[in-house]
């Protein structure tokens, strides 16, 4: 087995790479103390996690900076203090959420028998994170997981090699490293990692990596979250006020340069609504970005050259409405807008994950369902209508991890709220006390008293 690059105290101090093995020794026998399930130790590592975001803030917009050319306001929204609410939203609740939950008792039991649920940690967790919002889908897991009282192994994108640096670096110095480790690295060490018997394996990316990862956790029996991708409609009514609805899809979908799991996809809408769409996405990316958005400070850059390639090969999938214009030096792809888009085009045909809208024609709200059932079930699915009938047919008739109505991407931000996908999207789900759910065992107990 390959050694693997590891920035735990031990590899630090022994200066020789620690093996994945060793590293997964290493965490179980500190869950074995019990050292990580007091829910002081747990809120004193969320205390840690919360001063490592705030003090060393500026550090990680850099590394954000340097991955994907997030601006220091878009680092600081959607990744730093993203995860600084969610940590203070855990700590607000944690022992309401870990409170024992009692159980009715049938009467053949006796009326002095007692039942309960109680959350047990599962034990050491392994968390891998995707290189779009490095800081945020490596740290709000982690968050959760100790929160849950586990021993985490933390494996950054070696896509976004600047935050994966920084967080290998900072997350020793803040947390317990006896608990919590960092593996960087990619393929070859994500595989040696996953050889290893894990009590549970957060994966967020794509589904391919996803069919992975739940093979190689099959072999230990190990639980599994995926929290996948796919193509996210976004279904717009006739008669709607389309200057709020472009202004909306257009901060949704150009937000870090289109390379959300959750941004619009495509919109699906009428004919004539397409062609009134069309200006008022126009001036809303001009409103936010400028006439000119490379010169924006505000625009993200895409991650590397290869999707850079891929996304520019997509572009010819229909007339360019708005953007279009490519720099594969500064791997810059300007918002762009696509209609009269065919839906067996390239761009129709897998997940964007890039700066591209395309706007694609339905006849009406059956066609749109039938669009959308015809599909994989996606991550999110944005529907923009003033009739209460349309929602509720739209609620009912399809399936999707989440449902946005009259406002993209926003969801997620709620912390009360599950986020997760539904078959090709994922499976499980985190934030707030659905973190707890995940990287915990509801254990079954019944008591009945000796004499
Ligand atoms: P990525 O390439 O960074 O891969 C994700 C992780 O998988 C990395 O840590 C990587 O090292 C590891 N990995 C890659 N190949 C592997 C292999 N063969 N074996 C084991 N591990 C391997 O990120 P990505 O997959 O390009 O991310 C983009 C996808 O993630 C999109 O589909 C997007 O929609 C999805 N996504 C989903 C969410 C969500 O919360 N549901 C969030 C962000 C991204």
């Amino acid at each position: 087995v390959r050694p693997v690059r590891t920035t735990s105290e031990a590899s630090v101090n022994q200066s020789t790479p620690e093996q994945p093995a060793d590293v997964v020794a290493r965490l179980r026998a500190t869950f074995r103390t019990g050292r990580t399930k007091p829910v002081a130790w747990r809120t004193g590592q969320l205390h840690r996690l919360r001063a490592l975001l705030t003090e060393r803030r500026d550090e990680l917009a850099a590394a954000l900076h340097t991955d994907l050319g997030k601006s220091a306001v878009e680092a600081n929204r959607t990744e730093i203090d993203f995860t600084v609410r969610e940590i203070d939203h855990s700590l607000r609740n944690l022992t309401e959420w870990l409170r024992p939950e009692s159980a009715p008792v049938p009467a053949h039991l006796g009326s002095d028998a007692r039942a309960w649920t109680q959350y047990d940690p599962l034990g050491v967790v392994l968390v891998i994170a995707p290189w779009n919002y490095p800081a945020q889908l490596l740290l709000a897991p982690v968050a959760g997981a100790l929160a849950a009282g586990n021993a985490v192994v933390a494996k950054p994108s070696e896509l976004a090699p600047a935050t994966s640096a920084a967080l290998a670096r900072l997350l020793p110095e803040y947390l317990d490293t006896d608990a919590v480790a960092v593996v960087e690295g990619g393929v070859p060490e994500t595989t040696a990692l996953l050889a290893e018997r894990f009590d549970h394996i957060f994966y967020t990316g794509n589904g391919t990596v996803g069919r992975v990862v739940m093979r190689a956790a099959a072999e230990h029996l190990t639980p599994v979250a995926l929290e996948l991708g796919g193509k996210s409609p976004a279904f717009v009514d006739r008669d709607v006020d389309l200057t709020v609805v472009a202004d909306r899809l257009a901060r949704g979908k150009y937000l870090n340069a289109g390379q959300t799991c959750v941004a619009p996809d495509y919109v699906l809408t009428d004919p004539a609504t397409a062609a009134a769409l069309e200006p008022e996405l126009v001036r809303a990316v001009r409103e936010l970005y400028g006439p000119e958005p490379k010169e924006s400070g505000e625009y993200g850059r895409i991650v590397n050259e290869r999707h850079f390639d891929r996304l520019s090969g997509l572009l010819g999938s229909g007339r360019v409405a708005l953007g279009g214009d490519t720099d594969r030096a500064a791997k810059y792809i300007a918002p762009t807008v696509l209609a009269d888009v065919d839906p067996g085009s390239p761009v129709m045909r897998e997940e964007i994950f890039g700066p591209i809208l395309p706007i694609v024609t339905v006849p009406d709200l059956d066609g749109a369902i039938g669009f959308i059932n015809d599909r994989d079930k996606p991550l999110a699915l944005y529907v923009f209508s003033e009739s209460a009938d349309t929602r509720d047919r739209i609620a009912a008739e399809t399936s999707s991890g989440g449902l946005g109505l009259g406002l993209p991407v926003a969801h997620l931000t709620v912390s009360d709220l599950p986020f997760g996908g539904v078959g090709e999207s994922g499976m499980g789900s985190y934030h707030g006390r659905y973190s707890i759910e995940t990287f915990s065992h509801r254990k079954a107990v019944l008591a009945k008293p000796l004499s």
